[in-house]
């Protein structure tokens, strides 16, 4: 049996196995005859990596040991002042320059001294970028906005921590990031049964977002459901929950901004998966896929009131809460939602739906995107919708699919699986990664070309990768491969 049709019946008997009964649970109970009863699930109380996580980051110090400047460097071994002049009218920066205090207060550097860290605005290329000055008595960190000093700050840590202590290689350097936006995720949902279970009452605890500012982090998605949250007056009776999650949302994306993090909702919709989630469709048909009879309907973009529902459900959330990163909305792929579900992307079929198949599947996607994109924009230009597409047996794609950049509004960013479809010889024999490999470090053909159609268009283009581990030896939480990750990020320039 090759490895697809393998994927595939294993994908089939967990369908088997989630729906239920008692054939299910007999043929399970018959693979685990005979195995060891598998122990009782840890509870909370053992999840000691949460405790670490909010411990602040220096704690117990750099294990430097003493020596004498080497020639080139400047000596804060007497101690520094930190002057803080960069306009900072918010306090976003106050968690970066508590963080600088402890880490000098770790390295035994006092903070009363006369080597002076100084912040300032200056212009830079793009967001984040920084610069910094070193010279014998002074260290200047400069940038046009707060994210850039952050990340000036950090670059400074990181300098004595390459140094071993504390000094600075006298001179100046420049960097900006040549990845945007880089999202980690959060399997946590914005969901009214699932109360953060911090004692603040966040998501997050400040200790674990300080380590991510430090790791290059400046995203983090919230799952988030249409029917919970927005408000529209073409499904009236969606955002049964709005207010009490709009405000816990309001709570974490401040918190997040004081590390120079943005919140971003992730979603699958417009969801409309199973007969339960098909309701608002029978309720309100003007918005459903035309359909012949017999077929699955869905929310078709083709319809004054679906593209104005899409419109609403961005505008009504990103008008409420301030300073979102985005949406990042797995468009196709995953859960079915509009007309383009009948469609995959390996082949040129067209929609069931006869209002979608007089147009190119396309301006389908184009149609979908387009006002999910205006109604966040109108609310919040600087937020970023990013179409995911996920599609893991991703070896090859229709033509049609490779059209989407050039026939796509150019304000939306298109995302891809990194890894889907790469190959590798093991042992001799020939392999396809679907999604999330390390040993492969991408991209795969398919997103390579994609990617080259999407810069070709003007299209801001997303990788969807994994970092720690993998679905190659999914139990393993972490699998360090730095030489790996560095080919597969140097492979994004
Ligand atoms: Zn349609």
């Amino acid at each position: 049996m090759n490895r697809p049709t393998r994927a595939i019946a294993l994908f089939m008997f967990v369908l088997c196995a989630a729906a239920g009964g008692a054939r299910a649970q007999a043929v399970i109970d018959g693979i685990l005859k005979g195995l060891e009863p598998l122990p009782p699930r840890p509870g909370e109380e053992a999840w000691t990596f949460v405790q670490e996580q909010r411990k602040p980051l220096w704690e117990g110090g750099h294990g430097w040991s003493p020596r004498e400047a080497a020639a080139g460097e400047a000596d804060l071994r007497r101690g520094v002042r930190v002057d803080a002049r960069f306009p900072d009218p918010e306090g976003l920066l106050k968690t970066a320059y508590d963080d600088l205090a402890l880490f000098l207060k770790a390295g035994n550097v006092p903070t009363n001294g006369t080597f002076v860290i100084e912040t300032a605005k200056a212009e830079t290329p793009v967001f984040e970028a920084y610069r910094i000055e070193v010279a014998a008595d002074r260290c200047r960190i400069l940038a046009a906005d707060t994210e850039g000093i952050r990340r000036g700050i950090f670059a400074v840590e990181d300098a004595m921590r390459a140094a071993c202590g504390p000094f600075l290689i006298l001179g100046t350097v420049e960097r900006k990031p040549f990845i945007k936006s880089r999202i980690s995720c959060y399997f946590q949902p914005l969901n009214i049964n699932r109360v953060p279970s911090s004692p603040d009452g966040l998501y997050y605890s400040d200790g674990y977002l300080n380590r991510m500012a430090h790791d290059g982090i400046n995203g983090l998605w919230l799952w988030t459901r249409f029917e919970d949250i927005v408000k529209s007056d073409t499904i009236p009776e969606f955002g049964k929950n709005r207010d009490v999650l709009l405000a816990r949302l309001r709570q974490q994306v401040e918190q997040c901004r004081r590390y120079g993090i943005k919140i971003y909702l992730f979603s699958i919709e417009p969801e409309n998966g199973d007969s339960n989630k098909n309701d608002y469709l029978k309720r309100h048909p003007e918005m459903g896929s035309d359909a012949p009879e017999g077929y699955t309907r869905f929310l078709c973009p083709s319809t004054q009131a679906g593209a104005r529902f899409l419109y609403d459900a961005l505008n009504s959330v990103f008008s409420e809460v301030p300073h979102l990163g985005g949406q990042i909305n797995l468009t196709l792929g995953e859960y079915a939602s509009t007309c383009l579900r009948t469609v995959s992307p390996h082949s040129d079929r067209k929609p069931t739906c006869r209002a979608c198949a007089k147009k190119s599947n396309a301006e389908v996607m184009r149609d979908i995107l387009a006002p999910m994109a205006k109604g966040m924009h109108d609310a919040n230009p600087d937020a970023e919708l990013i179409a995911w597409y996920y599609i893991p047996f991703a070896t090859s794609f229709a033509d049609w699919f490779y059209e989407i950049p050039a026939v796509c509004n150019k304000d939306v960013s298109l995302q891809l699986n990194f890894e889907s479809g790469v190959t590798k010889q093991v042992f001799g024999r020939g392999r396809t990664g679907y999604d999330y490999w390390l040993a492969a470090p991408g991209p795969s053909v398919p997103y390579d070309r994609f990617a080259r159609v999407a810069r070709q268009a003007g299209m801001p283009m997303s990788a969807k990768i994994q970092t720690c581990n993998s679905h190659e030896v999914a139990t393993a939480p972490q699998i360090p491969v730095p030489g790996l990750l560095y080919r597969k990020f140097k492979a994004m320039r």
